[in-house]
């Protein structure tokens, strides 16, 4: 399955934006992805594999849900969802390469 480029959450389109840490954005260590509301764009370092950005892109997205629903979720269980839900569906079949 091709890597998107926007998405679609709670009816807004994010652009997908794949770039070099060192371009701007991802200057953090470890900071693989990172959601921007007021530019409604999903950043995600251009670096890492294919199967780990799906995993960055999940963690982004339950972001912008937490976000939109003023959840009070911690970074923890962000990670754990979306890195459990990743799971669940390449493992399944329901997430082709
Ligand atoms: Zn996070």
């Amino acid at each position: 399955m091709k890597f998107p480029d926007k998405v679609k959450i709670n009816g807004i389109i994010y652009d997908i934006v794949q770039e070099d840490p060192k371009d701007g954005h991802l200057v953090k260590v470890r900071n693989w992805g990172e959601v921007n509301f007021q530019e409604c764009k999903i950043y995600i370092n251009k670096n890492i594999e294919t199967q780990r950005k799906w995993q960055i892109l999940f963690h982004e997205v339950l972001h912008t849900i937490e976000c939109d629903n003023e959840m009070d979720s911690t970074e923890s269980y962000i990670q754990t969802i979306s890195s459990n839900f990743y799971g669940f569906l390449k493992d399944n079949n329901l997430l082709k390469d």
